[in-house]
């Protein structure tokens, strides 16, 4: 039975056993004294932690909390889209499990989307507390992909309330690796923005290690545009117009008969030339393993478990 103005959340949750509980409180007192009809989605992203036992125990005295886990850790994306695919909300919300991203803002967006809008966005205001360093890579990720898919993704953030339009038109996608922060954008519809400061986390860590984070950004990068393969056809034309300097250049030396010097340019040629061919081929390889792993059509995720449905 699908209630016209069930609003469902979708958590997606990694080593986040002590977030749960209290996540949860957070979340019923702020919608039951908005009075918003909701279901919980946690989905439990191969925690290795205590994380699906606690959500199992808030499922067994709250009959609308339910929750997935995945067979092992198939990323913060996967566990969106199986929140997704599990909803039955007429609008579905998804937020990050350390309240990072604050509920206070739930019945605001909820209000909005009850007034019409589609696609009801949390933009990001200021970025919380982080070092230096990953905000300057964070900038440069976002600068990129916003260059490339031509959407301003500077202030994204994950934190989105769709309406089952949007959400349908997102599982329509046969993508093996949806990029949501940019697919949530690019499929267009009535689409708000509203701001939010970005809180501490209060309960354990980011689980979001350096290495783990330039997988994603290349990931993502890659998996939205094809902008890293025209910058191989730039430097072959850039070096396309150095060797015709050159070879201007070493035809008139021949000619007037000062050639056989210049040994040092050609070892240099040969490692610039060597590197970019090796740093295309690169470039393609990576677009081509990403080929053959949509081709492959595995399935997104695989569950474990349910509880609550
Ligand atoms: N998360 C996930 N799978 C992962 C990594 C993270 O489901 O592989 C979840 C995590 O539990 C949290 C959200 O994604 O609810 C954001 O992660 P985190 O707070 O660690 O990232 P940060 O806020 O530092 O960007
Ligand atoms: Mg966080």
């Amino acid at each position: 039975m699908q209630d016209s103005k069930l609003l469902s959340i979708i958590l997606p949750s990694y080593n986040e056993q002590d977030n749960i509980p209290h996540t949860f409180e957070v979340i019923n007192n702020i919608l039951t004294s908005a009075s918003i009809p909701y279901e919980i989605i946690f989905v439990d992203d191969g925690s290795r932690d205590l994380t699906y036992q606690r959500i199992y125990e808030v499922s067994l005295q709250h009959p609308q909390v339910k929750g997935i886990c995945f067979s092992r850790n198939f990323g913060k994306e996967a566990a969106i889209f199986a929140g997704l695919e599990a909803s039955a909300g007429a609008c579905c919300l998804i937020m990050d499990c350390d309240l990072q991203h604050p509920a206070e803002l739930i019945p605001e967006m909820y209000r909005l989307w009850l007034e019409g809008n589609e696609v009801i966005e949390g933009i990001k205001s200021s970025r919380g507390k982080e070092n230096p360093l990953h905000t300057f890579c964070a900038k440069s990720f976002y600068n990129i992909i916003s260059r490339a898919t031509g959407i301003d993704m500077s202030k994204a953030s994950d934190f989105k309330l769709l309406d089952r339009k949007a959400v349908d038109a997102l599982l329509a996608m046969p993508e093996r690796a949806p990029f949501f922060r940019a697919l949530s954008s690019w499929i267009g519809f009535k689409t708000i923005s509203v701001p939010f400061d970005v809180q501490k986390r209060e309960i354990g860590t980011s689980k979001w290690s350096p290495r783990k984070l330039i997988k994603y950004a290349i990931h993502n990068i890659t998996s939205f545009s094809g902008a890293p393969l025209q910058f191989v056809t730039l430097l072959g034309w850039i070096m396309f117009l150095c060797s015709i300097v050159l070879g201007i250049q070493s035809l008139y030396r021949y000619f007037t008969g000062t050639a056989l010097e210049g040994f040092t340019t050609v070892i240099l040629l040969q490692l610039i030339i060597g590197s970019i061919l090796m740093i295309s081929l690169g470039i393609i390889g990576h677009y081509i393993s990403r080929i053959y792993d949509e081709i492959k059509a595995r399935p997104r995720y695989l569950v474990s478990r349910k509880c609550g449905f």
